[in-house]
C-alpha cells in the first residue's frame, strides 16, 4: 500500500474523546505518544515552530537507538511540558492530519497528555492559581487589594520573591488589574434598530472575558463605542464565567465542563434570539468556536453558540461586506506593525483585522504572522520565560523593522510580550480595537 504524503482533502478534526475510559489510560496514551512521536521523527517539519519539537528530536537523537524506542517513557512528558497548545503545527505544517490515515493531531495528543497528568495530580499550586483567571480577577480588582497587587507586580523585591516562591518569572511584564471592571462600568447602547445583513446579525452580545473585565476594560469600551458608531445595538452577556481556555491548557477538562455549564445556556439563548456574540480575546473566541464543540460534539447548544460567535474584526469586516460599516475615518494611523496571534490564525477566517486597519486612509500595515511564544500563562512561568522570549525574537525583529508608529496584536497578552521583547521603542502599543476607535475619532 502506498502512503501518500499529505492529504488532498480538507483537514478535519476529530472530537476529543475525553469522556472515554481509554482517554485517561496511561498505557494507551504512551502507545499513542510513541506512534505520533515516531511519525514526527521521520518528518521533522515542525522543528522551528516551538520548543516541543526540538525537545523531542534531541531526546531521540541523544538516545541509544536514535529512534523513539530509545527514549524513556518518563521523558515523553518533557515534550508535553513544552507545548502551549497554540495549534500551529496542526494548522500550518502537518500533512498527516485527518483525514490522512496517520491521523496526527499533535496538539490534541498533548492536551490528552496534560489531562492525564492533571488527573494524576500533576498540576501544582502556581499552575492552578494562574489558570483561575476569574477568581484571581475578582480578588485582585477589589479596591485597596488592586493597589496592593499592582504595586507588588511593579516592585522588584516582591517580584524576586514571586519568582523563587511561586515560579512567576521576575522579568515578565504582567498586566495591571483595574478596579473599574468592564462589566460594572460598561454602557452598551441597545437603542438602535437591529438591521440584519446577509452575512451578519444586526445585534451584538458582548462576552466580556476575564482579561477585559479585570485587566483592560478599555478594550471592551472601545468595542462598544465602535459598535455604537456603526449603530449596531449591543448588550452584555448577562452572566458569564471564564471561557475555560486556561483550564483547558492545564488539562483540567472537568473545570472546562463546569464553566461550560454556566456559559452555554446563557449564550445559546442569545444565539437563538439572533445575536452575534463577540469577544475581544481570540483565545476565548476560539474556545467557543472550536474547543467546546470538539469536547461536546453532540450538544446542539454548544453548536449554536459556535455558529453565533464572531471575532470582532470578522464581524466588522463582514458588516462592511453587508454595506453597513461606516468608513468615515478621521485620523490616519501611519505605520502599524500588526501581529496575528496563533489563536486567531486557527479560526481560519483570513486576516480580518489587517483588512479593517487598511481601510483607514494613510495607514500602512505590516503584518507579522508568526507565533510570539507567550501563550496565556506559559511565558509567565519562571522555567519557560527565557524560551518564550527566544521563540518571540523573530517576531520582535519583524515588528520593529518598518519603524512603526504603533505595534498591535489582537491578543493583548502577546502585544505586551512583543513590546517587552522589542525593548526601547518609540512605537506605541495599542490594541487593534483601540486603533479603530482612534481612527474613527470617537
Ligand atoms: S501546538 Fe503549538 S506549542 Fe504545541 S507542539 Fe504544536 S506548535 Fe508547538
Ligand atoms: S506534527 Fe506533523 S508536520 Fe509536525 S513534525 Fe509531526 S508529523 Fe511532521
Amino acid at each position: 500500500m502506498t502512503v501518500r504524503e499529505g492529504s488532498l482533502e480538507a483537514p478535519t478534526r476529530h472530537p476529543l474523546a475525553w469522556q472515554s475510559a481509554d482517554f485517561y489510560d496511561q498505557a494507551s496514551l504512551d502507545q499513542e505518544l510513541e506512534r505520533v512521536y515516531d511519525i514526527c521523527h521521520g518528518c521533522r517539519r515542525c522543528v522551528n515552530l516551538c520548543t516541543a519539537f526540538p525537545t523531542l528530536f534531541d531526546l531521540i537523537d541523544e538516545s541509544k537507538t536514535m529512534e523513539v524506542d530509545g527514549v524513556e517513557k518518563q521523558d515523553y512528558w518533557k515534550v508535553v511540558d513544552q507545548c502551549y497548545l497554540c495549534d500551529m503545527c496542526y494548522m500550518t505544517k502537518c500533512p498527516y492530519v485527518p483525514p490522512h490515515q496517520w491521523n496526527v493531531d499533535f496538539p490534541h495528543l498533548m492536551l490528552r497528555a496534560k489531562a492525564v497528568k492533571f488527573r494524576k495530580g500533576g498540576a501544582g499550586f502556581r499552575d492552578k492559581l494562574l489558570s483561575s483567571t476569574d477568581a484571581l480577577g475578582k480578588l485582585a480588582t477589589i479596591p485597596v487589594v488592586v493597589t496592593f497587587v499592582n504595586a507588588v507586580n511593579r516592585n522588584s523585591i516582591a517580584r524576586g520573591l514571586m519568582d523563587s516562591v511561586l515560579g512567576v518569572h521576575k522579568d515578565r511584564r504582567l498586566p495591571e488589574y483595574d478596579s473599574a471592571r468592564f462589566r460594572s462600568t460598561a454602557h452598551p447602547d441597545a437603542s438602535f434598530p437591529a438591521r440584519d445583513g446577509d452575512k451578519t446579525p444586526g445585534k451584538v452580545a458582548v462576552f466580556s472575558t476575564c482579561y477585559v473585565n479585570y485587566n483592560e476594560p478599555g478594550l471592551g469600551h472601545d468595542l462598544l463605542r465602535i459598535l455604537a458608531h456603526n449603530e449596531v445595538p449591543a448588550i452584555l452577556v448577562e452572566k458569564e464565567a471564564c471561557c475555560g481556555m486556561p483550564k483547558l491548557e492545564l488539562g483540567d477538562l472537568e473545570a472546562v465542563a463546569r464553566n461550560k455549564e454556566i456559559n452555554i445556556p446563557v449564550l445559546a439563548r442569545l444565539a437563538r434570539e439572533g445575536y452575534a456574540i463577540l469577544t475581544a480575546v481570540p483565545s476565548c473566541t476560539l474556545m467557543f468556536k472550536q474547543e467546546l464543540p470538539l469536547m461536546f460534539p453532540d450538544d446542539p447548544e454548544v453548536g449554536a453558540v459556535a455558529e453565533a460567535m464572531f471575532d470582532p474584526f470578522e464581524y466588522l469586516v463582514l458588516r462592511h461586506k453587508d454595506g453597513m460599516l461606516k468608513t468615515d475615518f478621521k485620523k490616519a494611523l501611519g505605520k502599524v506593525s500588526y501581529h496575528v496571534p496563533c489563536h486567531l490564525r486557527v479560526q481560519n477566517m483570513g486576516q480580518k483585522t489587517r483588512e479593517l486597519l487598511e481601510m483607514v486612509p494613510d495607514t500602512k500595515v505590516t503584518t507579522v504572522e508568526r507565533c510570539a511564544g507567550h501563550d496565556g500563562t506559559w511565558g509567565v512561568k519562571s522555567e519557560y520565560f527565557e524560551r518564550s522570549m527566544k521563540i518571540g525574537r523573530p517576531v520582535f525583529r519583524q515588528m520593529a523593522e518598518p519603524a512603526p508608529d504603533y505595534i498591535s496584536s489582537d491578543c493583548a497578552i502577546a502585544g505586551r510580550h512583543i513590546e517587552q521583547g522589542m525593548g526601547d521603542t518609540p512605537a506605541q502599543k495599542q490594541h487593534p480595537l483601540t486603533l479603530i476607535r482612534m481612527a474613527y475619532g470617537i
